[in-house]
């Protein structure tokens, strides 16, 4: 396989994806399709950036004519597409904008594929990257497998419910070869700090408020970034074609004992004396439709494909809270930015 497009490179998991393949795989020709939405920041891959198997194409798949020339152009073997409208939050206010890029555009990167490969779907592959949101909530008990039926609740989760149904239909229909995975929530670098973990390390930093939705007992499973990323690696690789694979941290936290653990970390980090972050926890307006648990079982990819997180939440928050700590012009740079409006409109 030569040519690859990676949709989404320049947000939060696809710019580790870009990195990891641009790093170990300088025989492919690496393509970073962008539309630098909001979401999207270059800084996020400066270090890659000058490499010679990787290329930065800023474009929108919501644009079919765009993407059926670019696709023309380039003839890709191979498509990982991360591209989306990713924040709950956002989804319940601007659901359409949702639709738009995760449902439209997901059908007219699938449209182009089908066209580019009508001659020949040997050795290509469509891989969709999407969320264990899909699944819609659980109680207590249980966890999601590849056979849970979908039943989403958010928008967001609505429009990757949509997509995946037609990647796999494609894939039914035309014969398209493609790969689908459901992942629980990521962490690390380069999180974009309208989520959880950074907007807690943000807020701590800043000595702001950190709104917790409810009563805090919200369950999520959690999972570093790079080992995402090395998942996705070995799924666009190995993985079957036409399956699903789950991928999780095997790791559970309610959103209150997380919070705790990462005012414990920071008050360690910050020289501050212990409890002095957690008096920064304010209760908030809990969030429409919001969903008990999700707790994935990713018993498949761990035993057909070999993988498994490589760093427990302790390592992946520590190096997460580091980095951070270490980068904060990154965060400057985002904060100061749109983001500072969304943020005034949403907590306050
Ligand atoms: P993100 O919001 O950080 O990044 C999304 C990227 O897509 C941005 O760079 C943005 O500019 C780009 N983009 C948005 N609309 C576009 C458009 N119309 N055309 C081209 N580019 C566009 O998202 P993320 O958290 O990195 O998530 C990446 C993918 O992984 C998404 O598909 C998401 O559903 C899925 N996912 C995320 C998580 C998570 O915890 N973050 C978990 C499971 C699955």
């Amino acid at each position: 396989m030569k040519k690859i497009v990676i949709t989404g490179g320049a947000g939060f998991i696809g710019s580790h994806v870009v990195r990891h393949f641009v790093k170990k795989y300088p025989e492919y020709q690496i393509f970073n399709l962008d539309a630098l939405t909001y979401a999207g920041n270059l800084e996020n891959i400066t270090d890659i950036e000058n490499e010679p198997n990787y290329t930065f194409v800023k474009g929108d798949i919501v644009d079919a004519d765009f993407i059926d020339i670019l696709f023309e152009e380039h003839q890709f073997d191979g498509i990982l597409h991360l591209a989306a409208e990713s924040h709950v939050d956002r989804s319940i206010t601007d659901p359409l904008s949702f639709v738009k890029t995760n449902v439209i555009g997901t059908m007219n990167l699938l449209n182009a594929a089908k066209t580019i490969w009508k001659d020949n779907m040997e050795d290509k592959r469509f891989y969709h990257i999407s969320t264990d949101e899909v699944y819609g909530s659980l109680g207590a008990e249980g966890l999601f497998t590849e056979n849970t039926s979908y039943d989403p609740n958010s928008p967001y989760s609505a429009s990757k419910a949509s997509s995946d149904h037609f990647v796999r239909a494609y894939g039914e229909t035309y014969g398209l070869p493609y790969v689908l995975t459901n992942c629980s929530n990521n962490y690390g670098p380069f999180h974009f700090p309208e989520k959880l973990i950074p907007l807690f390390i943000n807020n701590i930093i800043q000595n702001k408020p950190l709104p917790v939705y409810g009563d805090g007992r919200y369950t999520r499973d959690w999972l570093f970034v790079e080992d995402h990323a090395v998942a996705i690696d070995l799924v666009f690789h190995a993985g079957v074609n036409h399956d699903t694979y789950n991928i999780g941290g095997f790791n559970e936290w309610q959103n209150i004992d997380l919070v705790k653990l990462l005012c414990k970390i920071m008050d360690e980090k910050l020289g501050r004396e212990a409890g002095t972050s957690e008096q920064l926890i304010s209760y908030v307006k809990d969030r429409p439709g919001h969903d008990l648990r999700y707790a994935i079982d990713a018993t498949k990819i761990n035993k057909e494909l070999g993988w498994k997180p490589s760093v427990t939440f302790e390592q992946g928050l520590e190096k997460t809270v580091n980095w951070y700590l270490e980068n904060q012009t990154w965060l400057d740079n985002i904060t100061s930015g749109d983001y500072a409006n969304y943020y005034e409109k949403q907590y306050n």
